[in-house]
């Protein structure tokens, strides 16, 4: 990235609105960690400066859940990195710093250098009070931090690869994220990973701050009715997922049994098994 190119990004961050929202948090962490760049191990020549791929196929970031004893960790490293970039205030610091609690309702990993926690991140793959936008089947992957002597180390690459393994491996179907429309850099590893603007998701959560939709779908089609599922999803599909279980299954398309249970539902595909709501 170009010198003029730094300027502006920092002149992006010193002009944050207060009043940022939880959702699109994990883009502009990324976007200030992509803007250093890093150089490919063992490369040189023009290739010296890699994209994330690179680095998390060397396998050298473990990422991993976080643990009880690092909640607090985690919660300074999210406040100091909030800070840092001009994205926090005073009534939002307690939630920033609150892992325990996004540890009950989402999933927290965290990726550990030396014996320290050098980067985080959120995805909230059940609903809940982190999963804003998603319907049941989706998840939103939110407040990526990497701490700044870490950036341009693969940290936020190797974490937001990890939350949408996560997503996958709970049966999600889509992935959700916010993004500020000034964080290029971050749309750009968004789209490495896969992730398309979704506009018909972008919304404010606050006066002045615009935030980017984007999703990553995991699946070609919709659980609802079978159809290729695009990155918006289908609106009709994504309001009867609030209420039914899905028709179709997430690995074969096959047409599901489904039952309704004194406790909610169960559906079935001969091959793939039985999904419980
Ligand atoms: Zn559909
Ligand atoms: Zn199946």
């Amino acid at each position: 990235m170009t010198l003029s190119e730094d300027s502006e990004q920092q002149q992006q961050h010193d002009g944050h609105a207060e009043g940022e929202q939880y959702a699109g948090q994990a883009a502009e962490a990324v976007a200030e960690e992509e803007e250093h760049g890093h150089p490919v191990p063992g490369g040189g020549g023009p290739e010296a400066r890699c994209g994330r791929l690179h680095c998390v196929s060397a396998g050298t970031r473990a990422v991993r859940p976080v643990e009880p004893h690092e909640h607090d960790a985690v919660g300074a490293l999210t406040v100091e990195v909030y800070r840092r970039a001009g994205w926090s205030y005073p009534e939002y610091e307690p939630h920033l710093r609150d892992v325990a609690s996004r540890a009950e309702t989402a999933t927290v990993l965290v990726s550990q250098s030396e014996q320290q926690v050098v980067g985080a991140i959120t995805v909230a793959t059940r609903l809940g009070p982190w999963a804003e936008q998603a319907v049941r089947g989706e998840a939103i992957v939110r407040m990526l931090v990497v701490a700044p002597d870490q950036r341009g180390a693969g940290v936020g690459d190797a974490l937001s690869r990890t939350a949408v393994e996560v997503a996958r491996a709970d049966g999600c179907t889509m992935v959700r994220l916010s993004s500020r429309p000034d964080m290029t850099a971050a749309h750009r590893l968004y789209e490495r990973l896969g992730f398309t603007r979704t506009p018909s998701f972008d919304w404010t959560p606050h006066d002045g701050v615009q935030l980017l939709g984007y999703a990553l779908p995991l699946v070609p089609w919709c659980g609802q009715c079978g159809e290729a599922l695009s990155p918006e999803g289908h609106a009709r599909c994504r309001s009867a997922a609030e209420l039914e279980p899905s028709r179709h299954c997430a690995h074969c398309r096959r047409r599901m049994v489904v039952q309704v249970t004194p406790t909610g539902w169960t559906a079935r595909c001969v091959e793939h098994g039985t999904t419980t709501s």
